[in-house]
């Protein structure tokens, strides 16, 4: 038995200023998090598969509204919502994606059907819906995705004709309704000067990263994407080496970020990659990824990434990422700033 067992969580990088949080927004988040890990370590402790303890980690997260994947998801330019998911299990290399569903309530548990009883490994739209539907997964009405706090990002990113990362939107959003009040609802409201809108600078997915008892890795990630991308836009996150990978011989990695730079990086892989070519140490290979070549290409985000020796890892080039770990037996860690 493997007793360095431990999961960690990401809720999504970007602008989270601390000065753009309230106290209580702050609790919230530390909160979530908290009971997220809490629950993955049960599965741990109870001698679950690290599969097990991430799928149910990204779950809880696709159903949590603080989050941009399941409830709480961005919004596309035409207003609606469509969802991403990955899932890897570092002992078998088995891995399960679908992209772009509207109404399955938790994508994840689509993807972890795909690589559970499928001979494929990513499915689309109205297919991956079939397949969910066929798999007996719960579906939801389109609007259960809708929250308040998202549609207003959409409304301001709409406003300024551009697609923005969930959590550099929740930044602008704040400070646009603390100055105007009411009228933050307003499709032109401006941003204010000294929060200028960086398309690059807000993201927002969920991920999940685990080693078991048996010595196992998994990497499981979940997405509504950026806000007001074009409908039809697929990101690093549901695509196996980009946004989420697993291999017990190195590591597992779920990323969140600018997902088209992750994608160009193939920034997952890379981290398990580095490891195995270059023989260098997971963390030494997660910070090449994340602080040296994902900004040559303007990539933002970050990722975090769990060996088969239970070394772990969370960087990220932004201001903030929402994330924590926990230890078997040990009370939970959770962080937002840098
Ligand atoms: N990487 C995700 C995407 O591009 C977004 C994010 O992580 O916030 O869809």
């Amino acid at each position: 038995m493997n007793s360095n067992a431990v999961i960690a969580i990401h809720g999504g990088a970007g602008t989270i200023l601390r000065a753009s949080m309230s106290a209580s927004a702050e609790t919230e988040y530390h909160a979530a998090l908290h009971a997220v890990l809490s629950a993955g370590q049960r599965v741990l402790a109870d001698g679950g598969s690290a599969l097990d303890a991430v799928s149910e980690a990204v779950r809880l997260l696709e159903d949590c509204p603080l989050f941009n994947a399941g409830r709480g998801a961005v919004y596309t330019a035409a207003g609606t919502h469509e969802l991403d998911a990955a899932i890897m299990d570092g002992s078998t290399l088995e891995a399960g994606a679908i992209c772009c569903v509207k109404r399955v309530r938790n994508p994840i548990l689509a993807a972890r059907s795909v690589l559970e009883r499928s001979e494929h490994v990513l499915f689309t739209g109205a297919g991956a819906e079939a397949f969910a539907a066929a798999q007996g997964l719960e579906f939801v009405e389109p609007a259960y995705f809708d929250t308040e706090a998202r549609h207003r990002q959409w409304l301001i990113a709409r406003g300024q004709q551009r697609a923005m990362l969930d959590h550099d939107g929740a930044t602008l959003a704040a400070a646009s309704s603390s100055n105007h009040g009411a009228d933050a609802h307003d499709a032109h409201d401006e941003p204010t000067p000294h929060e200028p809108i960086d398309p690059n600078r807000k993201f927002g997915t969920v991920g999940a990263v685990a080693l078991d008892r048996h010595g196992h890795v998994a990497a499981a990630s979940s997405t509504g994407g950026v806000t007001n991308k074009q409908v039809g836009r697929v990101g690093d996150t549901p695509l196996i080496g980009a946004g989420c990978y697993a291999d017990d011989a190195t590591c597992a990695v779920s990323t969140t970020g600018s997902g088209e730079m992750f994608m160009r990086m193939v920034a997952a892989y890379d981290v398990a990659a580095q490891m195995a070519y270059r023989n260098v140490s997971l963390q030494e290979a997660a910070h090449d990824v994340v602080m040296n070549r994902l900004p040559k290409i303007d990539g933002r985000g970050g990722l975090i990434a769990v060996d088969a020796r239970g070394n772990l890892t969370l960087p990220f080039n932004t201001e903030g990422m929402y994330r924590g770990f926990a230890r078997l037996g040990e009370t939970p860690v959770t962080a937002i700033y840098r």
